[in-house]
């Protein structure tokens, strides 16, 4: 198992399949007596199972955590936070409802427990993006980052298969920027590959078989270390495509970078070899972008952008948006460059 202890110090990790049904043990010694549960409205179910299992110290169940954080639902959360005398959250989901607790840390000066169920990797990072009047705006201050992770691995064992290896490449994808990234270091160098590798070798056992909680709980070593990573070093020109796509054209975060992560490899992989040679042996292939193509196909992930309603005519407006204040990137960004990457990823062509 990965040594969290050795990279962050600032964070209480633990990993382990079904431990939320220890959660009442894991909250004495946090130090916090009531927490508000937070949930999407499709997670409510699983907000509900813990507050059965906090018994009293929950401050009850809030279920209306939305993709980006609006701002509007973050208000509501706040008074409700209040009404309940809440003094933590406990964020129950993916990259959504661990954005609304750090939205409601923002504003309090309550304590935040997040119990992870994708990859995003949200819960490592000091980072929040949230969206006010159709605006995403993007800060980091170190409060935001949860001081206590869970890992409970029965909690992706229950990602269907098509989420599953969109948010493992969602999570790969922080590793591969990491390692060209222009503030990059050994440690994060070492654990964006470790990250990798443990995708690498238990998705397959994942795809093949849902439930086994062994490789579950790798893959979510694996989250932990890629979230880490991405809240270490600046990301580049991948984020940059993924987070323009998604907030010109409303698209699905993880499906996103799935299909982007093997273009903008691609682009990069001829400024950035050297960093990026560790990553290629470890494919044991000379490209690395055809390698991670490759490894996305074989696992049936979604290869192009037109498959997630993108119109062709929509992919000029999307390279002038990227190119517009563009992620510090190893290699220089052309708006030609760009539109040629994203006709491939819109076509569902091999990147080049
Ligand atoms: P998500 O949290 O939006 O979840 C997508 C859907 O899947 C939701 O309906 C959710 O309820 C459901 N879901 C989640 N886990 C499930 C499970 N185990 N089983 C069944 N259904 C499940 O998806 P995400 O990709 O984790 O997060 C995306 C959001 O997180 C974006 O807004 C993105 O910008 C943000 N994000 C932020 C950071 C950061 O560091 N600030 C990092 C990564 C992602």
């Amino acid at each position: 198992m990965l040594d969290t202890t050795q990279f962050s110090n600032d964070q209480t990790v633990a990993f382990g399949a079904g431990l939320r049904r220890n959660f009442a043990e894991h909250l004495r010694t946090s130090g916090y007596e009531r927490p508000l549960i937070l949930t999407t409205p499709q997670q409510c179910e699983l907000g509900l199972e813990l507050a059965e299992i906090l018994g009293a110290s929950a401050a009850g169940v809030f279920s209306k955590a939305t993709m980006h954080t609006p701002t509007d639902v973050t208000d509501e959360a706040l008074v409700h936070l209040r009404d309940v005398k809440a003094d933590s959250v406990l964020s129950i989901g993916g990259g959504s409802t661990i954005g609304l607790g750090k939205a409601l840390v923002l504003h309090t000066d309550i304590g935040h427990i997040a119990l992870p169920t994708t990859y995003a990797g949200s819960e490592c990072t000091p980072i929040l993006g949230q969206t006010e009047n159709g605006v995403k705006t993007t800060m980091t201050d170190p409060k935001l980052r949860p001081g206590i992770v869970l890992y409970d691995a029965e909690l992706v064992a229950t990602l269907p298969a098509a989420m599953t290896i969109t948010s493992a490449l969602n999570a790969m994808a922080h590793a591969v920027e990491a390692l060209y990234a222009k503030d990059r270091t050994e440690t994060a160098t070492q654990l964006a590959l470790e990250g990798i590798a443990a995708f690498q070798t238990s998705l397959p056992a994942v795809m093949e078989n849902p439930g086994d909680l062994a490789a579950r709980q790798a893959t979510q070593e694996g989250a932990w270390a890629c979230g880490t990573v991405l809240g270490q070093v600046g990301m580049a020109l991948h984020h940059k495509l993924c987070h323009t796509l998604g907030g010109s054209l409303n698209l699905p975060h993880a499906e996103t970078h799935a299909i982007v992560l093997p273009h903008a490899t691609a682009f990069n992989q001829p400024a950035a070899a050297e960093e990026l040679a560790p990553l290629a042996d470890l494919f044991g292939a000379s490209d690395l972008a055809r390698a991670l193509w490759d490894f996305a196909k074989s696992l049936d992930a979604p290869t192009a952008l037109k498959d997630l309603g993108v119109e062709e005519a929509d992919l000029d407006r999307v390279a002038d948006l990227a190119t517009q204040n563009p992620y510090r990137n190893p290699r220089e960004i052309t708006k030609d460059g760009i539109r040629a990457l994203l006709g491939r990823a819109w076509e569902g062509a091999a990147p080049q």
